[in-house]
């Protein structure tokens, strides 16, 4: 395909937007290819600026579960955009999400709503440290959280070293309060707990990993995580702002049973507009302003244009037979591009939970970061930009999931297995 158009756009954005893109990844670099512009999307599809269509995977990172575009989506978004794009007051309209959000998740007796996963996972941890008058914070090696300064933080070499910074600009003092573990090592997450007592508020942690790719929790692992926070204090806070109505409306919690004391929402809670939401007991979320002393605000926080999107999507997930759809499309596309690769006689590690998964060019399976990062992403690479030339169009890079929606057809499906057959055999 050519990609005239989206070649011209990039070289205007880099001229006024550091890298041409408003979020890192979205500018293809670690697949060695130029990022396409958007045009419009409809459905499962997105169409590019040179007006090529892709069966879209991406799904604006996770936001997209109904596929673009969906009409009763769109109608609720425009008749609020009529009333009134924002007015720095309470609607009706919070309260109607809230209480949808509270019946999903049994845990979660108030929400508060924000406008980025950030935001909530930033605003959820200020909470926590508040709550219990500890200042650090236990996170995963290869769990994205948002960008704020206490969360850009990778382990050191010991598993017991305090954490430094990953970006500049974070003062090495404010990351040595962040501790990091392997996921999926219930072991090293109980010694670095006993190596800090009493002075973790918080572990936070994505019920599935999906930004190292996706990475199921193994059997026990935040059963036993939930035990450990409920004996030494520790607040849990699940960030579900990936998983949360993604992988069951219930999102990881209700698949996994296990429930967090705090919990993170974005992506789809927004249907694509921009929305976050953290809440949790009451006794916890009274402690924030005005109620409590711990400060937290938001001018578009609650914003009617994304409550609307919001409640929209939630009452179409609700209808009978969702995510068993969702399931199964996903699963035959599983099948599909297992057998793709087995015919191709590359090796693969496809991990998948519901709607969201990842084909890892690795062998064995992927259970943390240091798992992930032994994957071919050169392989990937090519792999991406082939899918891309046969119009599917991933996630650009080997650490992201992938994101099925329901308005996928068996065509498509099929046109995803035939292009991947194709990739693979060149790879
Ligand atoms: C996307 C994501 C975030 C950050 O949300 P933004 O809206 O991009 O700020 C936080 N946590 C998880 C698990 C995510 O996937």
């Amino acid at each position: 395909m050519k990609h005239d158009q989206s070649h011209d756009y990039f070289n205007q954005a880099k001229q006024v937007i550091p890298g041409g893109v408003n979020s890192p990844v979205r500018a293809f670099k670690s697949v060695g290819c130029e990022p396409l512009f958007i045009d419009h999307a409809a459905g499962s599809r997105i169409y590019d600026a040179d007006n090529q269509s892709y069966i879209d995977y991406v799904g604006s990172w996770g936001p997209m579960i109904l596929g673009h575009c969906h009409p009763k989506v769109v109608e609720a978004i425009q008749q609020a955009a009529a009333g009134g794009a924002s007015f720095g007051a309470p609607t009706y309209k919070e309260i109607e999400l809230a209480n949808m959000v509270c019946e999903a998740y049994p845990n979660i007796e108030m929400v508060r709503m924000v406008s980025s996963g950030t935001e909530a996972t930033m605003s959820a941890i200020r909470l926590a440290r508040g709550c219990t008058g500890r200042d650090k914070i236990l996170k995963f090696d290869g769990c994205y959280h948002g960008h704020a300064d206490s969360l850009l933080v990778k382990a050191g070499s010991g598993a017991a070293t305090f954490g430094v910074p990953t970006s500049p600009g974070i003062p090495a003092d404010f990351a040595k309060y962040t501790l990091t573990a392997t996921y999926n090592d219930l072991d090293d997450v109980k010694s670095m707990v006993a190596a800090n007592k009493d002075e973790i508020a918080c572990i936070i942690i994505e019920p599935i990993a999906g930004n190292m790719g996706c990475v199921p929790p193994q059997p026990g692992f935040l059963q036993g995580i939930r035990e450990l926070c409920t004996t030494e204090g520790i607040i849990l806070i699940i960030d579900e702002v990936m998983t949360g109505f993604r992988v069951a409306y219930g999102g990881a919690q209700e698949r996994f049973d296990v429930r967090g004391d705090l919990v993170c929402l974005g992506k789809i809670i927004g249907g694509g507009l921009p929305v976050g939401a953290f809440g949790g007991k009451k006794e916890l979320m009274d402690q924030l302003s005005p109620e409590g002393g711990v400060y937290q605000a938001g001018t578009l926080s609650g914003n009617p244009l994304a409550m609307s999107a919001g409640i929209a999507t939630l009452k179409l997930l609700q209808e009978e037979g969702f995510y068993q759809q969702i399931e199964e499309k996903s699963a035959y596309l599983e099948a599909g591009l297992r057998q793709a690769a087995t015919q191709a006689g590359v090796t693969t590690c496809l991990q998948r939970v519901g709607g969201m998964f990842c084909t890892y060019f690795c062998a064995g399976l992927v259970n943390n970061f240091n798992d992930a990062l032994g994957s071919d992403t050169e392989a990937f690479g090519r792999y991406f930009r082939s899918m891309l030339d046969s119009g599917i169009n991933l996630a650009p890079s080997q650490f992201e999931a992938g994101f099925m929606s329901i308005a996928h057809s068996k065509d498509d499906l099929d046109q995803t297995i035939e292009a991947a057959a194709k990739a693979l055999a060149a790879v």
